[in-house]
């Protein structure tokens, strides 16, 4: 099937080599010259395991293709994706100018009968809107369907989601254009789960906010634990031995980030507000988010004492391990308020630092190394758990650290191991191992 892909970003760049890779000629259309430039090259302009050498893959074979003109990508082609960004507007609804525009690019240049497949995250009823949108402008007799295929894949392991995922849904008001994406997707042999466009579209936001609770629920529960005496890894996992319940998401630590539970979560709230209904309880989820970030400097601060003037090692950037993206990464307000705090701030990240020079405070000190990193700090905060930093032995921190206070944000070590070595040790939902009695207070 021959396919253009517009918006070659996290989703739509995977999704194209992906789609190229199962056979099918994909080209990807961009408005971002040099990120065309860089993919022409065989260059990923994003970090993501196994993207890079899939991409030279299949450019080197011809299925795959990038340009910046949509008149040239639409060329011949039967079905359009829709993949660019729907980030939020200040009030938390979806900023749907990406959309239009990607609308009006279809509407303005599409040549064949065409199948406009929206991967973005889109309020219920956009799709439909997409379409009306399209019929209106077009002004020609071609036949456009549309069909609502929401992404589920993540990012850092974006690749082998798109070919091992739980599954795909195709969300369509016409049974036609439902089969033909079946057809499109049959190579990657997942489950196919067929709905109308709206619910398909609330299936995405759903999803997201289903995953977000999880994560504040244990969070919440990992504060109770800290009252309590109580340990927040055990619990999680006596938890989610039971299959109603399931392990995955229940992880304490500094909360969620990203580029799509932040966003979305408050998306579905306005979406929900917007039809008369209080979503509560997704409410007080994005809320616990956000004070679970706060919490991490209180921690450090009870650990450090003051901060002014301290030198703080921040250990990851990213939003999560294995991505160098750093939207709503929870290091950004977390470097904001150790500054305001005076203190002076080192950071390390495998992937991530130059993306994270663009948000992080100016004066932060990059790193090239672990030790580099933590080479007499006063404490280290473990923002980020990438598999260098959650398996650097602990005798680095006692080795390179004047001091060794470690602050946790992703529960890396057990509290078997860190007994082991003198560090205070401060983690989420868990006893503080090895406290060091303070001689000063907390202002
Ligand atoms: P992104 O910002 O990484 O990429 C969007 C790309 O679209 C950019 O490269 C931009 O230059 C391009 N673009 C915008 N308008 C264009 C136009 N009219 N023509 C050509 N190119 C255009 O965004 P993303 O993270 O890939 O997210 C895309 C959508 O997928 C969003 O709705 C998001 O919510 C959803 N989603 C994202 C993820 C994720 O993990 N990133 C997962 C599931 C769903």
């Amino acid at each position: 099937m021959n396919i253009a892909v517009i918006g070659a970003g996290y989703v739509g760049l995977v999704t194209g080599v992906s789609l190229a890779e199962i056979g099918h000629r994909v080209t990807c259309i961009d408005m971002d010259h040099k990120k065309v430039a860089m993919m022409t090259d065989g260059h990923s302009p994003i970090y993501e395991p196994y993207l890079e050498d899939m991409m030279r893959r299949n450019l080197r074979n011809g299925r795959l293709q990038f340009t910046t003109s949509h008149q040239e990508g639409f060329d011949g082609v039967e079905v359009i994706y829709i993949a660019v960004g729907t980030p939020q507007l200040p009030d938390g609804t979806a900023d749907l100018q990406y959309i239009e525009q990607a609308a009006y690019d279809i509407a303005t240049s599409f040549q064949n009968d065409i199948i406009v497949v929206t991967k973005s995250t889109v309020p219920v009823g956009t799709n439909a809107r997409i379409k009306a949108f399209i019929d209106e402008v077009s002004m020609t007799e071609r036949r456009v369907d549309i069909v609502s295929n929401p992404e589920f894949l993540r990012e850092g392991s974006a690749v082998s989601d798109t070919f091992y995922g739980d599954r795909i849904v195709i969300g369509a008001d016409n049974q036609e254009a439902a089969n033909v994406l079946e057809q499109i997707n049959e190579p990657f042999e997942l489950p196919i789960y067929h709905t109308d466009l709206n619910s398909a579209e609330m299936i995405k936001y759903a999803s997201n906010a289903f995953l977000a609770t999880k994560i504040s629920f244990i969070n919440e529960i990992s504060a109770i634990c800290e009252k309590v005496g109580a340990n927040v890894e055990d619990v999680a996992l006596g938890m989610g031995k039971d299959r109603r319940i399931g392990e995955q998401f229940l992880k304490a630590g500094i909360g969620y980030g990203g580029s799509c539970f932040p966003k979305d979560t408050n998306a579905l709230v306005q979406l929900a507000g917007n039809n008369q209904h209080n979503f509560k309880l997704l409410k007080s989820v994005i809320e616990v988010n956000h004070t679970q970030q706060k919490k991490l400097i209180e921690k450090t601060l009870q650990a450090v004492g003051e901060l002014q003037g301290k030198k703080v090692a921040l250990l990851g950037l990213a939003f999560k391990p294995n991505t160098d993206d750093m939207r709503e990464a929870a290091s950004i307000p977390i470097a904001h308020a150790l500054k305001k705090h005076g203190a002076e701030i080192v950071a390390y990240d495998p992937i991530a630092m130059a993306n994270a020079k663009k948000h992080l405070p100016e004066d932060v000190l990059y790193k090239a190394s672990l030790i580099n990193v933590l080479e007499e700090a006063d404490v280290a905060l473990i923002l980020t758990e990438w598999n260098e930093i959650k398996t650097l032995d602990l005798s680095t921190y006692v080795k390179w650290m004047a001091s060794p206070i470690i602050v946790d944000g992703r529960n890396c070590y057990s509290l078997d191991e860190v007994k082991k070595y003198p560090i205070h040790y401060v983690s989420i939902g868990r006893p503080t191992m090895n406290q060091r009695k303070m001689s000063f207070s907390i202002k």
